[in-house]
């Protein structure tokens, strides 16, 4: 089977990251796209203020993806007790499953940002990277980062056409702090869910 991997905080998830899913979906004929919150993202403070609990980012998650019957929700990251680093999780997911392909779905600051991460060029070795356009990167700026890690480091990765939107959960937690509204940014249940438990209220101020 060929799996789309899309990893975030989803804090909260979004219309950005479902349509990043459904596209890749189709563009690359895969069977299922597992969406896989961070329990404890390593790259993120975390701070309560601004960070729903992890049960309510997986709740939304639940509720965003249901009716979708390729979507599916993975608590690989979200189970485990210590900080969950990609290359790990992809090294866990291959010997899981060893006959599945892994196509990791990221946007552009993911995939500008990559060589930071840690053991990167093993996660680039272990799947195949779907890489879409997001605000400030031009489709340029997109293929030549895409030569430039495909020369450097063999990686395999794909220009990924999904429609350019403007949202980030920041975005959206920003909003909501300030009293905004957030409906088609987010979908439906997901903006019931949290106006119902109160989520992204407190005004405690944002780190970003
Ligand atoms: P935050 O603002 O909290 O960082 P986010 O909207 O960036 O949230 P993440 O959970 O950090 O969401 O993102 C998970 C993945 O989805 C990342 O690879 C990110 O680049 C990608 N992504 C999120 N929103 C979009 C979007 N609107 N367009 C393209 N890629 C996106
Ligand atoms: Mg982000």
């Amino acid at each position: 089977m060929k799996i789309g991997i899309m990893g975030g905080t989803f804090n909260p998830i979004h219309i950005g990251h479902l349509l990043l899913g459904e596209f890749a979906y189709e563009e690359f004929q895969l069977d299922e796209i597992w969406f896989l919150p961070n329990g404890n993202p390593p790259h993120k403070t975390m701070t309560e203020n601004h960070s729903a609990k992890l049960s309510d980012r997986l709740k939304m998650i639940e509720l965003a993806i249901k009716g979708n019957p390729h979507f599916k929700l993975s608590l690989h990251e979200a189970n485990s007790t210590h900080h969950s680093y990609t290359y790990q999780t992809l090294k866990e997911l291959h010997s899981l499953y060893p006959s599945h392909d892994f196509y990791f779905i990221l946007g552009a600051d993911s995939l500008f940002s990559i060589e930071e991460w840690k053991c990167f060029q093993d996660i680039l070795s272990s799947c195949t990277i779907l890489a879409a356009m997001r605000e400030d990167k031009d489709i340029q700026d997109m293929l030549t980062q895409i030569e430039y890690l495909s020369n450097r480091y063999g990686a395999k990765i794909e220009l990924l056409k999904a429609p350019l939107l403007e949202i980030s959960s920041t975005v959206i937690r920003k909003r909501i702090e300030r009293g905004l509204i957030v409906r088609y940014m987010v979908p439906d249940d997901v903006d019931t869910y949290m106006k119902k438990r109160q989520l992204y209220r407190e005004n405690k101020g944002y780190d970003k």
